[in-house]
């Protein structure tokens, strides 16, 4: 999921970045509309402030830690479902805390 794009025929466009304000390798745009250099790019593209979490990673554990709830469910939020099911499978191959000790009934991503 990339939030800008390269634009092929950037030389003659003769851009400004938005970010730092160079006109030297200004190929992207965002999907916002505003161009922006290589560099300022990948910082951009990395901050994901406008972002919403809107995938959540959930566990179900054994009685024996208690996460206060009456599901004994754990929930963390995500900017992408590949993010929040990575963390599903590391709860299922580190356990509780990582700590290999205590493992969940079930994980899932919603
Ligand atoms: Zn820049």
């Amino acid at each position: 999921m990339r939030n800008y794009k390269l634009i092929a025929n950037w030389p003659e466009k003769k851009l400004t970045c938005f970010n730092c304000g160079t006109t030297k390798s200004v190929k992207y745009e965002m999907k916002n509309g505003k161009s922006a250099c290589n560099l300022c790019v990948m910082t951009v593209a990395c901050d994901k402030k406008d972002s919403v979490k809107k995938y959540k990673s959930n566990a179900q554990w054994p009685d024996c830690v208690a996460m206060g709830n009456a599901e004994n469910t754990s929930t963390d939020d995500h900017y992408t479902e590949k993010e929040a099911e990575s963390i599903c499978k590391m709860l299922e191959k580190d356990g509780f805390g990582g700590d290999g000790l205590i493992f969940p009934i079930k994980t899932w991503v919603s």
